[in-house]
């Protein structure tokens, strides 16, 4: 009988699974092939499917088959307990809010994206303002059927960051923040100019192509199971183990733009391709959290790919590749590469003061979502934030509150996922260099093989079965601590700004 009802569910999820990846494998196309005039017709097929896997997650039958494993889930093994426990997660994610509700706040969410659109061309956030207060309304009023303890807040921290507080975050972020600025200071006393001039000039596209696969080829990026296209905003897309496509866009005026993005979804791509066989398809074939996805996008992109010794191997070849670069030492592109500025554009934003951008988000959310911080005054604590904490001032509301997309769908709790994957990439890396002697002679060697499989068996391999509180204290015996990455960041940054 137990049997039975857990092979229904399961081959149901697998359904629901297969038709993720048709429309996962349609959105891509979009993205990256699809003719411009096709743009009307191909938004009907998506919100077909998309209609369709709604109805299978939410179904009846999927209800019944929870409900049953509430009472009869002892004894079963660990994976098929994590195989429950996230449908559970989803269908209640969905099934909580009044199907009118939802589909009012669907057709919200696609008014909401276009005024956004037409506000960020216009540079007037006023035209965006109430498509955002009917987001945050929204949002509001989910949390209430999700239900929440202290915090409204917590209950969308923990849709993406399983078990994730806002007393919990507050307290790393504070630290993080005020460590940062700390290191920023430093930086700005020393007084020291780093000239990256070279990387802006003339990238031949071929090039920059031939040169990203090469080092995606030396990570471990699979591209039997995997290829590189171009789209307008990088991505990462996943139909199955086998097939991870990641995305570049290639800037011929910008060496570093295909470059690093290119290694942060190739972190992203390895970490799908990874995820084993026997958890295809189960809803545990990829990360559970946002934030450990992007730890080791991040990981890749940052603390391997902005190395020195990382450069010590492929300098040479970019070299060889790029005549620009015929007179400058490793030292000046690494330097280069690791030019510290605050900014206004957080996707522009340099290693060191990315996550003050993502803070900033962070406090203005929080303070959104509870009610603390009225919709008329938003742009002017955001342009204030960022005066106080970066010491720079929006001209236009496109280069500040209306930058990024995030908020015109109705996102709200993803950011901190972004910060949280640098901190929980140097906390790994503190790891990895005590378990793995000889790290650094293999990077400088091009031998990445070794970190990609520390990173395959402390993290990959378990896909979405642990939280990611429980894979950091598995591997560190710790709980999450930006420690790690302040430590990380003053003596890379410190030792380039004397
Ligand atoms: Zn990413």
């Amino acid at each position: 009988m137990r049997k039975t009802k857990l092979n229904e569910l399961k081959s149901y999820i697998e359904s629901i699974s297969k038709m993720n990846s048709a429309l996962e494998l349609i959105y891509w196309d979009m993205q990256t092939k699809m003719p411009k005039k096709a743009i009307e017709q191909r938004s009907g097929i998506i919100e077909h499917i998309s209609g369709e896997i709604f109805r299978m997650t939410t179904s009846d039958r999927m209800g019944e088959l929870l409900d049953y494993f509430v009472h009869n889930i002892e004894g079963l093994s660990e994976k098929d307990k994590a195989i429950i426990k996230h449908a559970r997660k989803e269908y209640d994610e969905t099934k909580k809010i009044p199907e009118e509700r939802y589909r009012e706040f669907v057709i919200a969410q696609a008014l909401s994206e276009g005024a956004w659109e037409e506000a960020k061309e216009k540079k007037d956030f006023e035209i965006f303002k109430p498509h955002l207060k009917r987001m945050i309304d929204f949002q509001r009023e989910f949390v209430e059927y999700w239900g929440y303890k202290d915090n409204k807040y917590d209950t969308l921290l923990d849709k993406y960051e399983e078990g994730l507080t806002v007393k919990k975050l507050d307290k790393i972020f504070d630290e993080l923040k005020n460590g940062i600025i700390k290191i920023l200071n430093k930086i700005e006393k020393s007084g020291k100019q780093v000239n990256r001039d070279f990387l802006l000039g003339r990238f031949d596209k071929n090039s920059q192509e031939k040169f990203a696969l090469f080092i995606l080829n030396k990570m471990g990026y699979d591209l039997k199971a995997g290829r590189l296209d171009e789209s307008m905003h990088p991505f990462t897309i996943s139909f199955g183990n086998k097939d991870v496509r990641i995305t570049t866009n290639y800037d011929n005026e910008d060496f570093t733009s295909a470059l690093f993005s290119s290694i942060h979804e190739g972190g992203h791509g390895i970490f799908d391709q990874d995820v084993p066989d026997d958890l295809q398809r189960t809803g545990l074939d990829t990360s559970l959290s946002m934030s450990i996805h992007e730890s080791q996008s991040r990981f890749y992109e940052n603390i391997l790919g902005r190395s020195k010794e990382f450069w010590e191997y492929f300098f040479p070849f970019a070299k060889y590749e790029f005549s620009e670069f015929k007179d400058i030492s490793l030292e000046e592109f690494y330097e280069a590469i690791n030019y510290v500025e605050p900014s206004l554009i957080r996707t522009e934003a340099d290693e060191l003061t990315y996550s003050i951008h993502i803070i900033i988000r962070y406090e203005i959310e929080k303070a959104l979502i509870n009610g603390d911080l009225d919709i008329d005054d938003v742009k002017e604590v955001w342009n204030r934030k960022y005066k106080d904490y970066l010491g720079v001032e929006p001209k236009n509301d496109s280069e500040g509150i209306l930058q990024d997309i995030h908020w015109s769908d109705g996102s709200f709790g993803y950011f901190p996922s972004y910060a949280l994957g640098n901190i929980y990439g140097a906390q790994m890396l503190h790891t990895m260099k005590k378990e793995y002697q000889g790290i650094y002679d293999d990077i400088r060697n091009g031998e990445l093989g070794g970190i990609h499989m520390w990173l395959y068996e402390n993290v990959h391999k378990y896909g979405a079965m642990y939280s990611p509180s429980e894979i950091i204290k598995n591997i560190s015996n710790e709980d999450l601590s930006c420690k790690y990455f302040l430590d990380y960041l003053e003596k890379k940054y410190l030792s380039i700004y004397k």
